[in-house]
């Protein structure tokens, strides 16, 4: 017996239940959950702000769990270890996109692991539950001895700051402005700081930017200071963590010629972008989305080397509408977690 968090329709409360997962197949691994993060997706989704709401709807995709049954034919995972499963749970494995390891831009179509339809037409439920079950070529595995609690965030928000810091080459000698400081940022200003880069961040507010240079950050700034113009023409790379509305054109003239400015933050109005502030400096808007299975298991062991990890606060599956409400206010340091172990009591499992 699965006991999860639902939702019946859009923007309805979540209310405790339980649900029927699919049975283990041949290539299938069941997982007790301990861990999953609150990611600002999961609120988008249950909003259905984006459509094409599935519902009932379980959210969650930064699960963290314990291995308590495998299908015949799983290799390399047994009973017992720690794995964790991100925002990707199925793809076709065969089109240009999967075979490079980049499973999130599959071309048919990828199976997120909650609000999607898997490859039998089932509808996915994610990870506000006691357990979850994914085939084994999408699970993650978690380092010996790593602090479960913060590694879970990692699993979709700490993969979407890594991927573009690996694309775009950031190490010694790379100049970094990271714009936001809230669940991404905190995030990328850690791995960029692990990985040598000059990292400076902008944020409004000074208590996250007193955070950001206890994380790593060399300096932290008001995006209205006048200290902003010292800047001009040296980052290589801004990457913008923010998710409302905001003014791109302000950040261009801090890129050096041939710079790049990254996005990971979505938000779901149009912004604007003065073409001359492009073309002129020999700059491009990009941006990126999560990143590939591989890249995710490279991501938790570099941030386990680097003791690196989300700051986190630790909700009980009851408090999870308390911690959206904060969350869309933006009152959260840095992540939210569900502490899924009374679920997991209830549904009768192991713990
Ligand atoms: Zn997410
Ligand atoms: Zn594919």
């Amino acid at each position: 017996m699965t006991v999860a968090y639902q939702l019946e329709e859009a923007g309805t409360r979540l209310s405790k239940t339980t649900i029927e997962r699919r049975p283990l197949g041949p290539r299938d691994v069941r997982l007790d959950l301990k861990y999953c993060g609150i990611c600002h997706s999961d609120l988008v989704a249950a909003g259905d702000k984006l459509g094409g709401g599935m519902y009932p709807m379980v959210p969650g995709h930064e699960m963290v769990g314990v291995v308590s049954d495998i299908g015949a034919q799983v290799e390399g995972v047994s009973v017992g270890e720690v794995v964790g499963v991100g925002c990707i749970a199925d793809s076709c494995r065969s089109c240009h996109s999967c075979e490079s390891g980049d499973e999130h831009y599959c071309e048919t179509g990828f199976t997120l692991s909650f609000n999607s339809k898997d490859r039998d037409g089932r509808v996915n439920y994610g990870g506000y539950a006691s357990d979850y079950v994914v085939d084994y070529d999408y699970l993650v595995s978690i380092p010996e001895g790593a602090d479960l609690a913060r590694m879970a965030p990692l699993l979709c928000g700490g993969i979407t700051v890594y991927t573009p810091l690996k694309r775009f080459n950031v190490g010694p000698g790379t100049t970094l402005c990271i714009l936001g400081m809230g669940g991404l940022g905190h995030l990328a200003i850690q791995f960029a700081n692990a990985m040598g880069a000059r990292v400076l961040v902008a944020s409004r507010s000074a208590a996250k930017r007193a955070d950001a240079k206890r994380l790593g950050a060399e300096l932290a700034l008001d995006p209205e200071s006048e200290e902003l113009q010292a800047w001009m023409g040296r980052c290589d790379l801004i990457l913008d963590t923010i998710s409302n509305p905001h003014d791109l054109n302000q950040w261009f003239p801090l890129l050096r010629r041939g710079g790049k400015l990254c996005l990971v933050g979505v938000p779901t109005d149009q912004l604007q972008v003065f073409p001359a502030l492009i073309v002129f400096g020999d700059r491009s808007l990009e941006g990126s989305l999560i990143g590939g299975i591989a890249d995710t298991r490279e991501m938790i062991q570099f941030a386990h080397a680097h003791d690196l990890g989300a700051e986190i606060e630790l909700v009980q599956p009851d408090e999870i509408e308390g911690a959206w409400h904060r969350l869309h206010e933006g009152d959260v340091q840095y992540r939210f977690v569900i502490d899924l172990e009374s679920l997991s009591r209830d549904s009768g499992g192991a713990s």
